[in-house]
């Protein structure tokens, strides 16, 4: 061990843990490291929120995990970026400000986990956030993270607006505020133009704290326990191995693969795999790595005629130089484009409580997200699942910390799921159908007018979906045999060890992920104050 010894210990600086570490660091009294695997938010693009498109791959700046081939998605085997920078997955991310629904919360608290209802949550995603639109009861002001309405807003966008209004759904300007459902536009974590990170939130502020200390390009590798508790983090920087002492806390907020995969290579897990890999069983926890989650997607694309879309529009040298210029001069235009602008949350069966599907509407499209835009006028509306049943699992295939863990994503394995994405298509492919919207319709591309079956639908589902990047719940919590965590954070068995990221969910949120991380990291921060102080 270092000579340093620190109050607590930070692993990774992404949603949750930048959230923990500064909230913790605010008391002078407390010394906090934090440990970050990525360097530091220096890419211009991850300020711009357009740069999205160019970064989500970007090798330096996201882990790009591939998931296992996998026969229930056409054999494919799928790329899933994670960020890996000051900032975590939300310096890379759409910029969607999303909570999810009451009822995940109540969900969760029903589950036994006390103090995560709704009720309890949302005084964390009020103190986080800093609403453009003012404060009321759902939401806050004066908080780090700012959330903002969207700037740029195309009249094909309010045409697919008006479609699912005639088809009955209901506007709704605020899905973060009485009601989920309905359709109307996002708003951002951003403000005035610009990106608002968890880094740029939480860590730009701190920046002058000396009890607060960011280490970047820091591979953390394991997590040292000593008789049953938690007392230091090792890792590597540059080939180079350090660590660092701890007498309060380690938290591990490394995301929904690393902090399994970090418990495992510590010896905390599935006792038998561990052991297959000849590490020695600090405690034996099956849950570690179990139960992941995923919101899959499917993207339908429509070719317009007598409608703009970006794709022509980034064809044209002078109209792109102008939207350089707009953005210079204003930071207003399509370089404030998040990855969704119209969203829409329905249910596919009436007699549901809550909706069960999400939209994204972007005026543009392109093969892949992050890929050049397809030369001719199109649109995308993507369709996910809210609440899968589908469980996959992150194993260590090695006991080398920079070795990426086998993710077996199993999406679409039962018949719940299958049933829910068809359905979506089906309900996309009819408001894109309601008057205001069909006039701009020239071709369905995707899935295409000859996809008309469920059986078609389906296999179009597994040949083209994608993942809509929010990976949860491998070191869920609860208080069944197979949770790893208790309600206060706290990795069972061991003393002094907490894990506070979107791994902790013990079911999905029914919606983005990037703000419930915040949240959880704002509790996880709290509970550690509210317990060290008395
Ligand atoms: C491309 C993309 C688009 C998305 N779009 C949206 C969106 O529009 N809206 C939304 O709400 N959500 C979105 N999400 C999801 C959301 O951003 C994430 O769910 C959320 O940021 C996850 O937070 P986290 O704290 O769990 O992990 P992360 O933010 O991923 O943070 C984990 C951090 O730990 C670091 N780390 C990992 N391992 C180690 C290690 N061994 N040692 C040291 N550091 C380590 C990582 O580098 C990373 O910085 C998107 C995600 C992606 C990837």
């Amino acid at each position: 061990m270092a000579e340093t010894n620190y109050d607590f210990i930070v692993v990774g600086a992404g949603s949750a843990g930048c959230a923990v570490a500064a909230r913790l660091s605010e008391d002078p009294a407390n010394k906090v490291l934090l440990l970050e695997a990525g360097g530091r938010d220096t890419n211009p693009w991850i300020h711009i929120p357009v740069g999205y498109y160019r970064n989500i791959y970007h090798p330096a700046l996201s882990w790009g995990y591939q998931t296992e081939p996998d026969d229930k998605v056409g054999g494919r085997s799928i790329t899933w970026p994670r960020g890996r920078v000051l900032g975590g997955s939300s310096a890379i991310n759409g910029l969607v400000y999303m909570r999810g629904q009451s009822q995940d919360y109540d969900h969760w608290a029903q589950l036994g986990n006390r103090g995560w209802s709704y009720e309890d949550v949302l005084p964390y995603f009020r103190k986080s956030e800093d609403q453009e639109r003012g404060e009321d009861e759902f939401h806050g002001v004066g908080g780090p993270l700012q959330v903002s309405d969207i700037p740029d807003r195309r009249p094909i966008c309010e045409a697919f607006i008006e479609a699912a209004t005639e088809r009955g759904i209901p506007r709704n300007d605020d899905f973060n505020g009485a009601a989920q459902e309905g359709v109307g536009y996002f708003q951002t974590t951003s403000r005035n133009g610009r990106r608002i990170s968890a880094a740029t939130a939480y860590l730009k502020p701190a920046r002058g704290r000396k009890n607060l200390n960011v280490v970047t390009d820091a591979l953390a590798s394991r997590v040292v326990v000593d008789e049953g508790k938690a007392v230091g983090v090792e890792w590597t920087s540059h080939g180079i191995p350090y660590s660092a002492a701890c007498s309060g806390e380690v938290i591990l907020s490394g995301g929904a693969i690393n902090s399994p995969q970090l418990l495992q290579l510590s010896g905390i897990g599935p006792a038998e795999h561990l052991q297959s890999l000849g590490i020695d069983v600090v405690q034996g926890l099956e849950g570690v790595g179990r139960d992941l989650q995923d919101h899959y997607q499917v993207r339908a694309v429509y070719e317009l005629q007598g409608a703009a879309s970006l794709n022509t529009d980034v064809q044209n040298p002078i109209k792109k130089a102008m939207m350089g210029l707009e953005y210079l001069l204003h930071r207003t235009g399509p370089l404030t484009i998040s990855a969704g602008q119209v969203g829409l949350f329905a249910k596919t069966r009436p007699e549901l409580d809550s909706p069960d599907i999400q939209f994204h509407f972007i005026p543009f499209s392109a093969e892949k997200p992050g890929e050049g835009l397809h030369p001719f006028p199109a649109v995308t509306a993507s369709i996910c699942q809210l609440r899968p049943e589908s469980r996959g699992e992150v194993m260590i295939r090695s006991t080398s910390p920079s070795d990426h863990p086998k993710i077996d994503a199993n999406y679409l394995a039962t018949e719940g799921d299958r049933r829910t994405i068809i359905d979506g298509m089906k309900m996309n492919r009819w408001i894109s159908q309601a008057p205001a919207f069909a006039k701009y319709v020239k071709l369905e591309r995707e899935p295409g007018d000859e996809r008309q079956s469920d059986e078609d639908l389906l296999e179009f589902a597994r040949e083209r979906g994608n993942t809509i990047f929010h990976p949860s719940a491998t070191c869920r919590m609860g208080t069944d045999e197979r949770a790893v965590v208790d309600d206060r954070l706290r990795v069972k068995g061991i003393r002094g060890l907490r894990v506070a990221d979107c791994s902790i969910m013990p079911t999905v949120v029914s919606g983005n992920t990037n703000a419930p991380a915040i949240m959880v990291g704002e509790k996880c921060a709290a509970m550690i104050r509210e317990e060290t102080h008395g």
